[in-house]
């Protein structure tokens, strides 16, 4: 796949708060925050979003939903509730082509989205 802005970011050419860390993810801030805690979860390896992900990818999938928790723990929402967006494709309005999760919080979130 080509490569992306999250790439660079995952590889570490470009610097963000690293919020979260492991050996298949990264976390940090949203540039554009849609809600006082906006966080993108990436993993490490590019993958265009979770339609391209294989049998391969168990660890890492498993390893980013594990870490969008830990997020919301580490920025004390975990009481209040977080919501976790996965865009895939272009009617999910997905922007960036490497697959990241969006982990929203700190306010009431409206359902169902737009
Ligand atoms: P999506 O529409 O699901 O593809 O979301 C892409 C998200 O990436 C948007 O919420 C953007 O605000 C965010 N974004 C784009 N570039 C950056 C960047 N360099 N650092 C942090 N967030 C970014």
């Amino acid at each position: 796949m080509e490569d992306t802005i999250f790439g660079k970011i995952a590889r570490g050419e470009i610097a963000v708060e690293r919020l979260y860390e492991d050996e298949w993810v990264v976390a940090f801030p949203d540039l554009s925050p849609q809600a006082p805690v906006h966080v993108l979860v990436i993993p490490k390896k590019p993958v265009k979003n979770i339609l391209d992900l294989g049998p391969e990818d168990r660890e890492m999938a498993g390893s980013l939903l594990l870490a969008c928790a830990a997020v919301a723990r580490k920025l004390g929402i975990d009481a209040s509730g977080v919501r976790v967006v996965l865009n895939a494709g272009t009617d999910a309005g997905q922007t960036v082509w490497h697959l990241h999760a969006h982990v929203l919080g700190g306010r009431p979130l409206s359902w169902p989205p737009g």
